[in-house]
């Protein structure tokens, strides 16, 4: 059994890390960010509660939040592991979950903000199945449909310049935090994001100890 979580600013490439080693190792990537914008998408009372302070940037409360992940978390489907993406966010967070589940490791995608608002400003996402492009260097083989489902590709409503300094904001007062705690705890494991994902890929799994990453799957 694995249990891991991944930190990083907006756009370090949570979501593609964590999903290449989910597949992998057969465990369950949990990102809190896609179960609220799924709530959102499909008009739920979560969706109604979280719309506007996602839009803005801004942090979804607490209460909410963990109701969420304990919810989740829950739902016996992690047989081999999770590896959760976008959580804990601050400190109370961190407290709640360091209390309830034992982490292997934190990993932290770093990357310097320049590159961060070049990547979130070019990140293109498929409403249908969550699949996120980049303009820059993981386009769509046609401009502006899902390379998977054909579906129209759509921006992330807090994608915008004024929402991502909100976020990157957010992310240094309250996030950075919550790193300091874990250090103590001496989980973290610290990646530099800015090469290509397979090159990150490969990085992630060094420093865990794991086998390496073979991008063909063989
Ligand atoms: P993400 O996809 O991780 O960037 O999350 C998108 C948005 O969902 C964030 O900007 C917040 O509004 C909300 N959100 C996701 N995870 C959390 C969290 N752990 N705490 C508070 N808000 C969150």
């Amino acid at each position: 059994m694995r249990k891991y979580v991944i930190m990083g600013v907006q756009g370090s490439g949570k979501g593609t890390q964590s999903q290449l080693l989910a597949a992998d190792l057969d465990i369950v990537h949990i990102s809190v960010g896609d179960i609220f914008r799924w709530n959102v998408q499909n008009h739920t009372k979560v969706g109604a509660l979280v719309r506007r302070t996602m839009a803005a940037g801004e942090l979804v409360g607490d209460d909410l939040v963990e109701s969420v992940v304990r919810t989740r978390l829950t739902e016996h489907d992690w047989n081999f592991g999770f590896i959760i993406d976008g959580f804990p966010r601050n400190r109370r967070q961190a407290e709640f979950f360091l209390e309830s589940y034992d982490i292997d490791a934190i990993i932290v995608l770093d990357l310097p903000d320049s590159e961060i608002r070049r990547r979130v400003l070019n990140r293109r996402v498929c409403a249908d199945c969550g699949i996120n492009y980049n303009l820059i260097d993981s386009s769509p083989k046609v401009v502006g449909q899902c390379d998977s489902c054909g579906t129209q590709l759509a921006t992330r409503e807090d994608d915008t310049e004024e929402a991502l300094a909100v976020r990157l904001r957010t992310y240094h007062e309250k996030t950075n935090p919550v790193l300091d705690l874990f250090r103590r705890k001496e989980y973290v494991v610290t990646v530099d994001a800015r090469p290509p994902a397979d090159e990150v890929q490969q990085d992630i799994r060094e420093q865990l100890g794991l086998p390496p990453y073979k991008p063909d799957g063989k």
